[in-house]
């Protein structure tokens, strides 16, 4: 296999520059290697452009700075791009990838609504979203898409967006893959964005797999940490090998570069209130007879209102394998009732029966966020530690002072759960009643 074409940087050709020459004396002829320098009548340089190889000396040894080096607009590119880059020697290809890459600009979060109701997770997005555009120097961009959906664009700049894209249209109604995907790859040709970030959600774990397949880039699903590093690159964090260790991914050699992350990951910014910014309305060239689905009803989620929102909760009492059984879980429903909270688990937990999956936190659960979480008699492993660590206030729980759990815990109880989880209780209680506070 032949090695490939190494680019060097431009050498550029020398020029003179019009009435500064002296006529000093064909100092600049005579230290030419190539004899790319002609003396005209007037005892002025006349510099033959195939003939020079950019070697510098004529412009370095003229008195009068009347020669100078001069580039393509295309070696400039390449210039620029070393500078950037930091190297002087690129092969083809990586020159195409620069090109291509420096071809993407700003940051966009993709606002996902139903019904018109914006997703929390969307305005955490923007909260990240803002300090990578802040550190790239970019805008923040909003991408909206729905139907009867204007009122966003106000809650999108007082979340931190500088512009929003605006696609509103009655096939975007109910949320579909196809038009969706349509409407996001759209967007994303004509105004070439260098970052997307959606929420890992069922819609945007579906949006964001179809669009980055679509335009031929890379997905990375569910971080936990997103930076910029010192090329301007995204770094990607996420859980790996089941959350062993943390992975930092990227993606260098294709834009957008895309990522999705979990609700309740990432701190909800404060608003600014009376913030405004660009709105740009879009019209996606697609109408109802494009798209093959239907919808035909939509059937709201068993449980309804009554169903616990683990993810979202303010205060989580979580139980795990010391629980030992499933009717001791009532017990962890007291003080959840006590704290105004819900009750989550660790796998084991769930894997017993004791719980339904949908109260999981962890890796392959739910990730949470709360004020305060309560951990009984959960060891701490990796993947339990992934859904809560960033839980404003961690108490735990554990008989074994060597349990990993305590390793993430703002205050550690080293004991037996089933006599300090009713003394808690208890405390809760009495710190309720009038007159206490
Ligand atoms: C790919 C993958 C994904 C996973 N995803 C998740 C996930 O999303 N969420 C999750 O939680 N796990 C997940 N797991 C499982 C995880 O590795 C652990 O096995 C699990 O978290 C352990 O649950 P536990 O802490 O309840 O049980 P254990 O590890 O058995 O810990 C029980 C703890 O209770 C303590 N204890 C016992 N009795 C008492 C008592 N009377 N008083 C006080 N303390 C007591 C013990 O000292 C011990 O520390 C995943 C694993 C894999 C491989
Ligand atoms: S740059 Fe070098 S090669 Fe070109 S004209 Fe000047 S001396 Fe000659
Ligand atoms: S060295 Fe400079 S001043 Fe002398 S002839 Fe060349 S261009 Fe003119």
């Amino acid at each position: 296999m032949s090695e490939p074409l190494k680019i060097k940087k431009p050498r550029g050709k020398a020029r003179v520059i019009s009435g500064k020459c002296i006529a000093c004396g064909a100092r600049c002829q005579s230290v030419c290697p190539v004899n790319g320098v002609e003396m005209s009548e007037q005892g002025e340089p006349l510099i033959a452009e195939d003939k020079c190889i950019g070697c510098v000396k004529c412009v370095k040894v003229c008195p009068a700075g009347a020669l100078e080096m001069f580039y393509t607009p295309e070696e400039l590119a390449i210039i620029a791009s070393f500078a950037k880059h930091g190297t002087d020697d690129v092969d083809d290809e990586e020159l195409e990838r620069r090109r291509r890459v420096a071809a993407y600009t700003g940051v966009w979060v993709f606002i996902e609504q139903n019904d018109g109701e914006p997703a929390r997770v969307s305005w955490e997005l923007s909260g990240v979203g803002r300090e990578l555009a802040d550190t790239l120097g970019v805008p923040l961009s909003a991408v909206i898409i729905g139907e009867n959906v204007d009122h966003l664009p106000e809650q999108a700049f007082s979340y931190g967006a500088d512009q929003v894209y605006l696609v509103n249209q009655p096939v975007f109604g109910q949320y579909r893959t196809e038009p969706f995907l349509e409407a996001m790859c759209y967007l994303i040709g004509k105004y070439k964005p260098e970052i997307v970030l959606m929420g890992a959600t069922g819609m945007g774990r579906d949006l964001a797999g179809a669009v980055a397949t679509r335009v031929k880039t890379g997905l990375t699903a569910d971080c936990t940490g997103l930076g910029i590093d010192d090329k301007g690159n995204l770094m990607q964090t996420r859980p790996a090998f089941g959350g062993n260790i943390m992975a930092t991914i990227m993606c260098d050699r294709f834009r957008p570069q895309m990522s999705t992350v979990r609700p309740h990951v990432m701190p909800l910014p404060e608003r600014r209130a009376g913030a405004t910014g660009e709105i740009v309305t879009e019209s996606v060239p697609i109408s109802e007879s494009d798209i093959f689905t239907r919808v035909l009803e939509v059937i709201k989620e068993k449980g309804g209102k009554n169903r616990v929102d683990v993810a979202g909760a303010e205060f989580i009492v979580s139980g795990g394998r010391g629980l030992m059984a499933k009717e001791n879980f009532a017990m962890l429903e007291e003080l959840a009732e006590e704290l105004g909270g819900v009750v989550g688990g660790s796998r084991s937990a769930v894997d017993a029966g004791w719980l339904p999956q949908d109260r999981q936190v962890g890796q392959t659960g739910k990730t949470v966020r709360p004020k305060i979480y309560i951990a009984c008699g959960i060891s701490g492993a990796i993947q339990h530690l992934v859904g809560m660590q960033d839980s404003d206030v961690i108490i735990a729980i554990n008989r074994d002072a060597e349990a990993p759990i305590f390793e993430v815990a703002t205050f550690g109880i080293v004991g037996d759960l089933f006599q300090v989880v009713p003394a808690l209780t208890e405390r809760v209680r009495e710190l309720k009643q009038p007159g206490n506070s």
